[in-house]
């Protein structure tokens, strides 16, 4: 497997995020870009009245101090003034049931976003999950979704910005162009100045979100994930507590500092944009001063140019900031395309696998773990026939677990090549062929659902429910879950429910041998769950599910050699490979055999 990941690209495609996001609207929620729209009206008018009227507002009354009698501009003032305050009110409304209703709306794109990626986090390569950059990636494309992108509202919102704005713009050019062109110099100088100093706080906000991840990814699992009470025995008996939260402030730390540069250096580049809109602001006073002296321009003019020049610098300023945000949230929208797109190591198949009775062949395989040099298991040559029940020995780290996985497909092989029914399994879709197996792992997990859903992994009703309480019957457990209050409805674990039952290791390993019994897959697999049962049961659970899997192949790992005795054929593992191979009776009289001095180590138990 020297095959190594090509990450795909993280450099931020502003047109890709931008369709996205408007395509999944499109698709979602069409009703939000009604209300965009609305939004968009109502804050035109409520931006571009308030500079245009107050000059005629302005002039009337001075008409009126200079001796034009109030009757003949009455109704004009008054008109004048209730389109102002009617419009700005009526505006700000309509704002603030349309902010109310994107709001509400953003917060469902973000479970939608979540949960597309909780479903590519479950469908990626087995092998990405113990990838450092996979991890990373996935926590970027968490963070970036809702947190740093601000989601779909978040991309949405800047642009819509952008949109509301140059409308602004075009509406205080208009008036601004034919009596004082130079006034637009003047903003668009400062203007100019202030956006170099915002792309500056921009970067060191992005390069503060990359940095911080590889942190708070650490940080997380030294406070979050040893809070978690399945880590709790070991952290009180063996004292890790102080080990652990030195690691988390050692993170945090690291994490701090991160914060420190960017909070410095948007400290930095503040003042300079403050410096910019000082020196802006103090030309144009005086560039329309000089105006309205020379008696180029009307007061009512002075006060409209005034008020549109800052109109205008706010436009621009907003667009610029706008873009800006548009293309930062669009970067971290990339790493949510980044994860979802992650590229995959192992090559896709479409064939079906036909019926029950299935041939395995490891032929030549040879595998070692990504990012790793060393051979796990070299030159593995094995068949296992329709119906045989396989046995697999051997001692710690002899690459029984890595077989397995091999087998299943949680990795593909690094040389040879591994058929089912003659065909190389990488020919078949992967759906189809893990449909085969019913595995139970040494690391197997139990969820926070009921018992029930936890052997069938789906809802169960009816006649499943008779097949639950079969497997679990099988497993041996059942007459404990009969026992509990809500049976096999009852929810494992506390963690979202009260009456919830913790269940003990043995208990744990007989519901997830039920799992394997109730899906009822040609090809069994137990891959030493039953360390936490005695001697005694363990050899009861062997038996007995050697009797129910009956015509099925299976195959077995085990410590308990007692185990392998119902086995038609035994490999045992040492090393880097199959050492010894062959039925219990022809193995135990090897002599100086692996598995006759194991044998004799462990019989004096079972004597
Ligand atoms: P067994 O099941 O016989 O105890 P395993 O198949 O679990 O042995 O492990 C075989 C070897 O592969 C061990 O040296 C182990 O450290 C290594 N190994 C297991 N899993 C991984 C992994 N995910 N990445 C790298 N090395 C691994």
């Amino acid at each position: 497997m020297s095959k190594t990941v090509n990450k795909s690209s993280n450099k931020p495609n502003i047109p890709a995020a931008l369709m996205f996001v408007f395509r999944l609207v499109k698709k979602e929620k069409p009703m939000l870009y009604l209300w965009y729209f609305l939004q968009l009206i109502s804050e035109i008018g409520t931006t571009v009245l308030p500079i245009i009227l107050p000059k005629y507002i302005f002039e009337f009354l001075i008409a009126i101090t200079q001796g034009t009698s109030y009757e003949e501009v009455k109704y004009k003032l008054v008109g004048t003034v209730g389109l102002l305050i009617g419009f700005t009110l009526l505006g700000n409304c309509i704002v603030k049931v349309t902010t109310a209703i994107r709001t509400t709306t953003n917060e469902w794109f973000n479970r939608y976003l979540e949960q597309t990626v909780a479903e590519r986090a479950m469908n990626m390569d087995f092998e990405h999950t113990e990838s450092p950059d996979a991890l990373d990636q996935l926590n970027k494309a968490k963070d970036g979704i809702a947190w740093y992108s601000g989601g779909v509202e978040g991309i949405l919102s800047n642009f819509y910005k952008v949109v509301l704005n140059f409308c602004v713009l075009i509406c205080g050019s208009a008036l601004v162009i034919r009596e004082c062109p130079w006034l637009m110099v003047i903003q668009a100088a400062g203007l100019l100045t202030s956006a170099f100093f915002n792309v500056r706080i921009n970067r060191a906000e992005i390069k503060s979100f990359k940095d911080a991840s590889v942190f708070n990814r650490r940080f997380s699992y030294f406070f979050y994930q040893v809070s978690n009470f399945n880590y709790g025995k070991d952290i009180r008996l063996y004292n890790s507590a102080d080990m652990f939260s030195e690691r988390g402030k050692k993170e945090n730390g690291k994490l701090l500092n991160v914060w420190k540069k960017q909070a410095f250096c948007t400290m930095r580049n503040f003042f300079g944009i403050n410096f910019c809109n000082t020196f802006r602001d103090s030309a144009s006073y005086l560039y329309l001063g000089v105006l309205a002296i020379s008696k180029r321009i009307t007061v009512g003019d002075f006060t409209m140019y005034c008020a549109a020049s800052s109109a205008f610098y706010w436009a621009v300023y907003r667009i610029l900031e706008g873009v800006q945000e548009v293309v930062k949230r669009s970067n971290y929208i990339a790493e949510y395309f980044a994860f979802m797109q992650y590229p995959s190591v192992m090559p896709k198949g479409t064939e079906s696998v036909a019926g029950q009775e299935h041939t395995i062949e490891f032929r030549d395989v040879s595998f070692k773990y990504p990012r790793s040099e060393k051979y796990v298991l070299r030159h593995v040559n094995l068949t296992i026939k329709p119906g045989e029940h396989l046995s697999i020995v051997g001692l710690n780290g002899a690459g029984k677990t890595t077989f397995i996985k091999l087998l299943c497909r949680l990795y593909d092989v690094s040389e040879g090549e591994i058929l089912l029914d003659g065909k190389n399994i990488k020919s078949y879709s992967d759906g189809e062929y893990r449909k085969i197996f019913s595995p139970v792992f040494q690391d197997f997990q139990l969820f926070a659902f009921t018992l029930k859903e936890n052997v069938a992994l789906a809802n169960v009703s009816g006649e499943e429910e008779v097949s639950v309480n079969q497997a679990l019957e099988l497993s041996g457990v059942y007459n404990d879950v009969v026992k509990l209050e809500r049976g096999i409805d009852t929810i494992i674990y506390k963690s979202f429910d009260e009456n919830g039952t913790e269940l003990s290791g043995g208990q744990k390993q007989k519901v997830a041998i039920s799992r394997a019994l109730y899906k009822d897959a040609p090809v069994v697999i137990l891959d030493e769950p039953t360390a936490a049962l005695d001697p005694v049961a363990e050899y009861e659970i062997y038996r007995k599910f050697n009797e129910l899997v009956g015509g099925k192949t299976a195959i077995y790992i085990s410590h308990r050699l007692s185990s392998c005795k119902f086995c038609d054929r035994i490999a045992v593992f040492a090393e880097d490979g199959i050492k010894e191979y062959g039925t219990h009776d022809e193995l135990v009289m090897k002599s100086n055999g692996i598995y006759a001095e194991m044998f004799a180590a462990q019989a004096q138990y079972y004597v």
